[in-house]
């Protein structure tokens, strides 16, 4: 038995001597938001560190999806996946727009490319997929089908900070990537998103919509949202990006940890990391089997009943919330490997600082 509660996650904070000085100058300045020099410092650094070249920065994640959709223009449906968290789909709602859920892919739990063709209608305008866990969705499919059908592609990569294929960033796919910086992310500001844009241009649009719509201190060019990152969320962004390597080799270690702990439980599935990537260990999903001796749910209250609160993600599917279940995308029967996956998963913790002796109980628990 463990004496404090284990979260899934557990924020990592910077020390806050490193802080202090970054604080110190915000007060002296009196700069506190509205593009300040932290703000612009992070995202150069941002752009450096991922290897990018434009990023917005944001209040949080799902504004910079808010915004993205905006920016793009998209309208009428966007085919998406059922497996995420549901700022995904309610980021299409904030824009009037009709999200036509498509089945994942049973090996990466990513929306799967064979299926979503079957799914284009004249309404369609866009794909908005989710790079789930952290693990990259197939972009050169997904990219033909919308070359193809003339659509605009947009990644939530909420999950994929630091996330890199053979050709580098994974956030360098699509027409926009969105990332969340919230306190349950590998990187986070506390609040805090982006927006990773291929071109100046676009940039720009996207600069303009975060700050209602203003091009300069007359002209409004949109109808835009205050989405813009203060200087206190940037300056903790300037700290601990300093510590992402500590940050990504910690998670790399619990993760190899937990494979060998849970390799030959009869039930337990820790599914394979892709291939000759750099990944960033965001999270730890297993498999809970039909051929284990408890159901995924009774696992799961075990688990909460001896402190440590693992979480169903994703559990409810998004289609299956009351504002999206009458879709007729969002029936069972569509989406049967999403909802099989649903009922089978548990992200077990992963953070920088958790003890080996959490790991071992938490096997043990699992074994026995
Ligand atoms: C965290 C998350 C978001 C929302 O980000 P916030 O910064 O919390 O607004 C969106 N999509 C996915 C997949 C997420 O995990």
């Amino acid at each position: 038995m463990n004496d404090e509660p284990v979260y899934v996650t557990r924020p990592y904070l910077p020390p806050l001597e490193d802080l202090l000085p970054y604080l110190e100058q915000i007060w002296a300045s009196r700069q506190l938001t509205n593009g300040g020099p932290f703000h612009e410092r992070l995202e150069w650094a941002l752009c450096e560190y991922l290897g990018v070249e434009h990023i917005s920065l944001f209040a949080n994640g799902t504004l910079a999806l808010v915004t993205a959709l905006q920016a793009l223009r998209v309208t009428g449906e966007v085919i998406t996946t059922p497996y995420s968290f549901v700022a995904t789909a309610h980021s299409l709602l904030w824009n009037g727009i009709k999200p036509v859920f498509v089945d994942i892919d049973p090996e990466t739990f990513n929306l799967d490319p064979a299926k979503i063709e079957a799914a284009i209608s004249p309404q369609t305008t866009a794909i908005l997929p989710v790079h789930v866990y952290g693990r990259s969705c197939d972009t050169g499919k997904i990219q033909k089908i919308a070359d193809t059908y003339g659509l605009k592609v947009i990644y939530d990569a909420a999950h994929a900070f630091g996330v890199e294929d053979e050709g580098g960033s994974i956030l360098r796919h699509g027409d926009l990537s969105i990332l969340s910086f919230h306190a349950t992310k590998v990187f986070t500001t506390f609040e805090g998103g982006a927006i990773v844009s291929p071109d100046e241009k676009t940039k720009r649009r996207i600069d303009y919509l975060k700050n209602f719509g203003f091009a300069d201190e007359v002209t409004v060019v949109a109808p835009g949202i205050n989405g813009k990152m203060n200087e206190f969320q940037a300056a903790v962004g300037l700290v601990q990006l300093k510590r992402m390597e500590g940050v990504l080799a910690e998670r790399k270690a619990i993760d190899g940890r937990y494979r060998k702990l849970l390799s030959d439980i009869p039930g337990i599935y820790c599914p394979q990391l892709p291939q000759s990537k750099l990944h960033n260990y965001s999270y730890f999903p297993i498999l809970v089997g039909s051929d284990y001796f408890l159901s995924r749910d009774r696992l799961y209250a075990r688990l909460r009943e001896n402190g440590f609160y693992a979480r169903r993600y994703f559990y409810p599917l998004i289609s299956e919330f009351p504002m999206y279940r009458a879709l007729p995308s969002a029936r069972a029967a569509n989406l049967p490997v999403a909802s099989s996956i649903s009922n089978q998963v548990i992200a077990l913790p992963i953070y920088p600082g958790l003890p080996d002796s959490v790991q071992n109980m938490l096997a043990n628990l699992i074994r026995n």
